[in-house]
């Protein structure tokens, strides 16, 4: 079986939302074809727009959000339909742009793939713009993120939390 490294960008920001994010981590690893490799931190970030303005003031709790590493056999189709399923079964909705949600999964990267299609774009077209994936991404894969993207999107308020006791 061919492994192929990708990088998931966890959120939550309803419910037990922590508690979710780690479930989440968990479920990762259970996938089919699927191990965890490496979880970085839990975070707390202020909601944001997911349009390119990125403008703050959506309405919400706060989100948790980490980033997870797994090796996988899926294809990256084949990922984003468990990932798919793993927001529903936690119980998403969609009412609006923006809403709130149980649980949020978004394939950062998959190996070095560049896809470019109506159900997936890889690497995620909006990861240079959040704090909140840069931030995780860059504690557990330091090399694959600069300090340029870092510095540009350093005035986005993100707290480290610390680890479970
Ligand atoms: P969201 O509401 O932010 O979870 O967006 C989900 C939609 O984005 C789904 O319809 C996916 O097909 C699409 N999508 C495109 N690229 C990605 C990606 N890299 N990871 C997750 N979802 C993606």
């Amino acid at each position: 079986m061919t492994e192929v490294t990708a990088y998931i960008a966890i959120g939550a920001n309803l419910g037990q939302a922590q508690r979710s994010v780690q479930k989440a981590m968990l479920a990762l690893g259970q996938l089919p074809m699927t191990r965890l490799i490496r979880c970085s931190s839990l975070y707390r970030t202020a909601p944001i727009a997911s349009d390119p303005s990125g403008q703050a003031g959506v309405p919400g709790p706060d989100y948790i959000n980490a980033v997870a590493a797994i090796a996988t056999g899926l294809t990256a189709l084949e990922l984003l339909l468990h990932l798919q399923a793993l927001e529903l079964a936690a119980g998403r909705e969609r009412p609006f742009p923006d809403a709130p949600r149980t649980l949020d999964l978004d394939i950062l990267l998959y190996g070095n793939a560049r896809i470019d299609s109506a159900r997936l774009v890889i690497p995620h077209p909006r990861m240079d713009q959040r704090a909140f994936v840069l931030v995780p991404l860059a504690e557990i894969a330091p090399a694959l993120v600069s300090a340029a993207q870092l510095a540009a999107v350093a005035q986005q308020a993100i707290e480290k939390l610390p680890p479970a006791p």
